[in-house]
């Protein structure tokens, strides 16, 4: 849960929720997440729900991306288009009248995914997926990584290996995994994938935005002269084992979610990176693949990294591109839009097939 500065008023004829996220110590906040429960018989059928203070949200100054609400536990389901309140000093508050709750009413900047979709998504695939303890968080977590093989260190065939969440809360990234895990699955791959599915394992549980936090974001913890955080330690550790039991060429993807706003889908790949290595040529088959979903243009390199904060310091693309030299790409995935189309579970797991479809095509 993640919400602050909340206060509750009746306007007249209806009741008024003002809310907004909370930073949790850290540099930046964007995500939320709150249930709201109606204890009195309601006489109003609309609630007002105000997000306050758009301006100091990470990328969300325009205020077009669209939260997700759910009553007494079902389905998520996408808010309409927010009305905006603009005060005089040109600070934002976004708006919705939904119906008035009959009991509990939850909403979310996006739709949220924990260790309970992850079991599902489990239970869903039998038992292709196992998941491996492979040390414990900053706080102490256990801290798991999930695979379909562990390669073979004589053979060394193509394989990936996925991370999502070093942004705990960046969770368009996350739903696309569960479609690229979830569609491997059925098709039974044989190409060694591992899986670090919650990379900021404690910001998910505690309801961190996890972007830029306290004490150091993850993805710039990744050298150049040390870890800096001990996940990033660990992550190392892992890909060392992997890297011992893939080929070369296999490749590295670092799932993420932009700012508030922004719309599609796109990669980041280190600068030096020439168009015709191989890496770049199989970007652009992806690029073709995922249709209207992906930006134009597609294939970014992080030109935002040295004006961002601890922006000397190693990101993962830049410690797997110059230390463990092998294939990397980082991937940003609207949290709201791609194509011109609202996106909703089914729209990232359709994202996530697409990769998965793309992936077994270069083994
Ligand atoms: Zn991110």
């Amino acid at each position: 849960m993640n919400v602050t500065a909340v206060n509750q008023y009746a306007a007249e004829g209806f009741p008024v929720v003002e809310f907004t996220p909370s930073p949790h110590g850290g540099l930046e906040r964007l995500w939320f997440y709150f249930g709201m429960e109606n204890i009195e018989v309601n006489e109003y059928p609309v609630t007002r729900l105000i997000l306050k203070n758009i301006n100091t949200m990470l990328g969300s100054n325009k205020g077009n991306f669209l939260p997700v609400y759910r009553y007494s536990g079902g389905s998520w389901q996408r808010l309409p288009e927010a009305r905006k309140l603009l005060r005089d000093d040109g600070y934002i508050s976004l708006y919705w009248d939904v119906e008035s709750p009959e009991s509990l009413l939850e909403i979310a900047f996006c739709y949220p995914y924990g260790e309970k979709e992850l079991n599902a998504l489990l239970k869903d695939t039998g038992n292709y997926w196992q998941q491996n303890e492979i040390g414990v968080s900053a706080a102490g977590r256990p801290y798991y990584r999930l695979s379909n093989n562990f390669g073979s260190a004589t053979e060394r065939p193509f394989g990936f290996y996925l991370i999502a969440r070093q942004h705990a809360m960046e969770t368009s990234g996350a739903w696309v995994l569960d479609g690229i895990l979830r569609h491997l699955a059925e098709l039974d791959a044989a190409i060694p994938v591992w899986v670090i599915p919650f990379a900021n394992l404690d910001g998910i549980i505690e309801g961190d935005y996890g972007k830029d936090p306290f004490p150091r974001d993850i993805n710039r913890a990744w050298g150049p002269n040390a870890m800096m955080r001990h996940e990033t330690k660990t992550i190392s550790c892992d890909l060392d084992e992997w890297r011992q039991r893939v080929g070369k060429h296999s490749i590295i993807c670092d799932l993420h979610s932009p700012g508030a706003d922004e719309e599609n889908l796109y990669v980041f790949i280190p600068k030096d990176i020439q168009q015709e290595e191989p890496l770049y040529q199989y970007l652009r088959e992806l690029n073709l693949a995922l249709q209207d979903y992906a930006a134009d243009p597609f294939i970014k390199h992080s030109d935002y990294k040295p004006y961002s904060a601890w922006g000397k310091y190693w990101n993962l693309c830049e410690y797997a591109n110059q230390t463990l030299e092998m294939p990397v790409f980082s991937m940003e995935i609207s949290y709201y839009k791609a194509g011109g189309r609202v996106l909703e579970i089914d729209g990232y797991r359709n994202i996530g097939k697409i990769i998965a479809d793309w992936a077994c095509s270069l083994s």
